[in-house]
């Protein structure tokens, strides 16, 4: 993938070994192909505003591929793996769900049998899943972002989102396959 930065930082390997380091921790057990829909990945030193959002962002995906990502969000999110709050994480799933179709909040599933227990839940459940999880993240707007914020937890706090969210935690367990659990 091409990663460049806007003129006011530099980047160096650091920068990008670093982001691909924490990049591929989504997909390591499910595959490269889970990231096909990304173009290029666009660092900005700090919070930014796009063409399409006119306020200061921390992270964006856009339907044309494109990452941009503020370096000291991504430095925030690293600094503490335990609280949640990644913004690679966040945007990188928001690739992920790219890679269906569209932002709908669900991944690109084999099996149709899982396509439906994404959709019951993700979808059909969504106003209740977003009600249980107001206090957490108060600006859920969507299924693309309900996926996005708690894949952070899923990978920040999953024993949380285990006990407060099991059938949310089973679901991406069986999607990202990130955790060998024990009966
Ligand atoms: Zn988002």
């Amino acid at each position: 993938k091409s990663i460049k930065s806007t003129q006011d930082i530099t980047l160096t390997k650091y920068h990008k070994t670093f982001l691909a380091c924490a990049a591929v921790r989504l997909i390591r057990k499910i595959g490269l192909r889970h990231y096909d829909y990304i173009n290029n990945i666009i660092i900005f030193p700090d919070k930014f505003e796009t063409e399409e959002f006119k306020f200061k962002l921390d992270g964006v995906t856009g339907e044309n591929g494109n990452l941009g990502l503020s370096w000291k969000a991504i430095i925030r999110g690293i600094s503490d793996s335990t609280d949640g709050d990644c913004v690679i994480t966040h945007e990188f799933a928001h690739a992920i769900d790219l890679l269906s179709g569209d932002f709908d909040g669900i991944p690109h599933l084999n099996c149709d049998k899982e396509i439906l227990h994404w959709e019951n839940i993700i979808i059909k459940d969504f106003q209740q899943l977003k009600n249980e999880v107001k206090h957490l993240f108060s600006n859920i707007e969507d299924e693309s972002e309900l996926f996005a914020y708690l894949s952070e937890y899923f990978f920040e706090k999953p024993n949380y989102l285990r006990e407060k969210l099991p059938s949310i935690f089973e679901l991406f367990n069986r999607f990202y396959q990130e955790y060998e659990l024990k009966q």
